[in-house]
């Protein structure tokens, strides 16, 4: 079975995690922890990096410190994982789902501004609904795939609306628009390390950001808000969403071969792209000028999505759908949708991801894209 994106332990994953059984340093405490959050900062160019259990949880921490409840609203993109919606719910604020871009597949910019612009009003330097009074303080744009919108125009579209802008970046790590880092442009940005993402420890997340004291809140809350480092006084409703040492220990490896998966990864979508441009009516999705994404999971569009699903899964090389869009899901059909003729769907029933794990060969991307090539024959 050729796996879809598969974890590559091919470094010193073995070697650090012993280290970590051998000398007893498995859980809370260990030095892996400090190490994997340092170079977390360091690559992605924040100040702070704070080790999580997962992506959705590091989500959902920083909607609690970003001041998130229950008559908030709000904005992310009507295609994105589940998490991302997840997390919002958890805070019980209300989501607003904006429809898709037919180019980058990220959330529709113009759409977007064009709802605040008309559907929006500032009360004392605060955006709110209008037909529902509600604040929105937040916009949580996702990076689909790795891939980025224009951040110029999403910023500015922010800060015009006084929206404060907290990144999903968990599919984005070694992402960048103009050079910056993804998940270095919101008030904090979020990391996953899923065993399908381009680094993995198996299960986690991570939470980066310039601020110093969102950071050590993040900490602090992560940790179950304890107060006093002997006595057990906690002085918050805290979680228990901390990284284990051994987990981290693994991320520090995965770290350590970053750049070389971002290298296989461009080269994958390189291949993929010579080879299935042109054929059919296959498209693949637009990257802007000013982006180099991380090419995480190579996604092409067609009319034969379904088709190509069956040929690639039946001869035993993964290929999967897009999410179903959040507005189709029973939980969020009654959230408002802002769209242009529901593109969202559109784009859903067309795309697909093809094999991509960095220690994929070759041959075995040669052997994917005729496979591929006999659907259209
Ligand atoms: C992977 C992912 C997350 C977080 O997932 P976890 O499995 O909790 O680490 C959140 N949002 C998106 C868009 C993702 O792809």
């Amino acid at each position: 079975m050729l796996l879809l994106s598969g974890p590559n332990m091919g470094g010193n994953e073995l070697k650090y995690v012993t280290e970590c059984i051998e000398t007893g340093w498995v859980s809370s405490v260990g030095s892996f922890v400090d190490q994997f959050e340092k170079m977390s900062a360091e690559f992605a160019g924040t100040k702070y990096a704070v080790a999580t259990s997962s992506g959705t949880t590091a989500l959902h921490i920083c909607l609690i410190l970003a001041g998130v409840g229950e008559n908030d609203m709000v904005i992310a993109p009507n295609i994105t994982f589940i998490a991302t919606l997840n997390a919002i719910k958890y805070t019980n604020a209300t989501p607003i789902l904006i429809d898709t871009d037919a180019g980058n597949w990220q959330m529709d910019l113009t759409i977007l501004a064009d709802f605040l612009q008309n559907e929006t009003e500032q009360r004392n330097g605060v955006c709110y609904h209008k037909a529902t009074g509600k604040r929105i303080p937040i916009i949580m744009p996702v990076h689909v795939l790795g891939n980025m919108c224009d951040m110029d125009k999403l910023m500015q579209i922010a800060q015009q609306h006084n929206l404060t802008i907290i990144e999903d970046s968990t599919e984005a790590l070694g992402s960048y628009y103009k050079g910056k880092h993804a998940g270095s442009f919101g008030l904090m940005g979020t990391f996953s390390y899923n065993g399908n993402k381009i680094i993995t420890t198996g299960g986690g997340g991570m939470i980066v950001t310039d601020d110093e004291a969102l950071a050590k809140k993040a900490k602090h809350l992560t940790t179950q808000a304890k107060s006093d480092p002997f006595e057990y006084m906690h002085d918050a409703i805290g979680y228990n969403y901390r990284l284990v040492n051994v987990a981290a220990a693994m991320g520090v490896a995965q770290m350590e071969q970053l750049p070389g998966f971002l290298q296989r990864k461009q080269a994958i979508t390189d291949f993929y792209k010579k080879a299935l441009t042109g054929v059919g009516d296959i498209v693949f999705q637009e990257v802007l000028p000013n982006v180099q994404p991380n090419n995480w999971l190579p996604t092409i569009f067609t009319s034969k999505q379904r088709e190509v699903l069956k040929a690639l899964n039946d001869s035993k090389m993964q290929s999967r759908p897009f999410w179903v869009p959040m507005n189709q899901l029973p939980m969020f059909k009654n959230d408002l949708y802002v769209n242009n003729n529901d593109r969202s769907d559109y784009i859903y029933q067309h795309c697909l991801s093809i094999p991509c794990s960095t220690y994929i060969t070759d041959a075995d991307l040669e052997a994917v894209a005729n496979k591929i090539k006999e659907v259209f024959a």
